[in-house]
């Protein structure tokens, strides 16, 4: 590069030959073209028409020749600056109009295409149903346990005071594992939790264990070989049968409103002695057995006796604490459960199992978040 002379150095000025210009404006008009992008183009500008481009350095030049060579020197740069100028402008041009069409097309919204509607899903009902019982009896204190449903068959019937030859232990009743004598079995009942959480912890214990359990049932309108039962534990010093009818009428009135009057049936279970049934009275009758009062028409619901069974209960058997290393002299217990499939069909006229397990979204929704 030279500021202004007379006696210029060809060699210096070599970069405003024609050759040497064309071939700048070529290898310009080729990098323009060959741009598929903004940014490719904005590179190529950089290079051929920026401040260290052969065509800028070819116009520096020019102030180094004679005067009599300034002019068709000046000429032939200026109109090889002005040709890649307009190419470089055309490319912008053309890359732009395809960039906004390229948008328009990607952003483009169909304001005429159905929205995607996708069917909201609903807690099922006997989750529900197990969730307010639990949440009862947790608002009274009461602690959530829960156990495994694969369980040793020790904790699901001999702790029970179920021995070996009690009839639930038979196959028909029970998923046993293989190979049998792995001791292993589907639990049959959510009673194992009340084991568990007696060899576990030192009364006083309130316990409310959900679960699923199992039996070797086929599916029909009352039966199914996986079914949910909720069942209450509790174990201190003093509990009587007093205690044990004061739960069992919290728990009624949760599931079935308040005031609702329970009646006790003595009977047998092998973890509980005495041993109880209790049933309340049918919430669409009343008690009355009919559905119209003073007509002979049978409540469906009851099947006309005015009461419905709903769980066994009793006082926990001696053995059972002593197998869990509590004292029976110092500490009594009671127990109660239900199954709740049961509660669910009485609660809402559910008709049959079938409904409970198909788990067909539009039977849960008639439940909605709260039942
Ligand atoms: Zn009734």
């Amino acid at each position: 590069m030279s500021g202004p002379n007379t006696n210029y150095d060809p060699v210096e000025v070599a970069a405003l030959e024609p050759a040497a210009v064309q071939a700048a404006v070529d290898a310009a008009l080729a990098a323009i073209a060959a741009a598929s992008s903004l940014d490719e183009l904005k590179a190529a500008r950089t290079a051929h028409q920026g401040e260290k481009s052969p065509l800028a350095l070819a116009n520096r030049e020019i102030g180094a020749l004679p005067p009599s060579a300034k002019a068709e020197a000046g000429k032939r740069v200026g109109q090889a600056r002005g040709r890649v100028g307009q190419a470089l402008a055309a490319r912008q041009a053309e890359l732009e109009a395809e960039r906004d069409e390229r948008i328009l097309v990607e952003e483009r919204v169909d304001v005429t295409v159905p929205a995607l509607r996708r069917r909201l899903g609903a807690r099922h009902p006997i989750e529900l149903v197990a969730q307010r019982l639990v949440d009862s009896f947790v608002g009274m204190g009461w602690e959530v346990a829960e156990g495994p449903e694969l369980e040793a068959e020790w904790l699901n019937f001999d702790a029970l005071n179920l021995g070996p030859d009690h009839p639930a232990r038979q196959m028909q009743d029970t998923f046993f594992l293989d190979p049998v004598d792995s001791g292993l079995v589907l639990r049959t009942h959510t009673s194992p939790v009340q084991i568990r959480t007696m060899l576990e912890k030192e009364p006083p214990i309130y316990i409310v264990a959900p679960g699923k359990v199992f039996r070797t049932d086929d599916l029909d309108a009352t039966h199914t070989p996986v079914f949910h039962q909720i069942e209450c534990l509790a174990v201190d010093k003093g509990l009587t049968m007093a205690h044990l009818r004061g739960a069992i009428d919290a728990f009624v009135q949760i599931m079935f409103g308040e005031g609702t009057r329970t009646r006790v049936r003595a009977s047998y279970f092998p973890f509980t002695e005495p041993s109880m049934e209790t049933d309340f009275v049918c919430f669409a009758c009343h008690g009355s057995g009919s559905t119209t009062p003073g007509s002979a028409a049978q409540c469906r619901t009851c099947g006309g006796s005015g009461w419905i069974e709903l769980g066994g209960s009793g006082m926990v058997n001696r053995k059972v604490l002593a197998a869990c290393g509590i004292d029976p002299d110092v500490y009594s217990g009671f127990a109660f459960g239900l199954g709740i499939e049961r509660a669910l069909m009485l609660r809402h006229g559910v008709q049959g199992m079938h409904e409970m397990v198909e788990g067909d979204v539009r039977f849960s929704q008639q439940f909605g978040m709260e039942v």
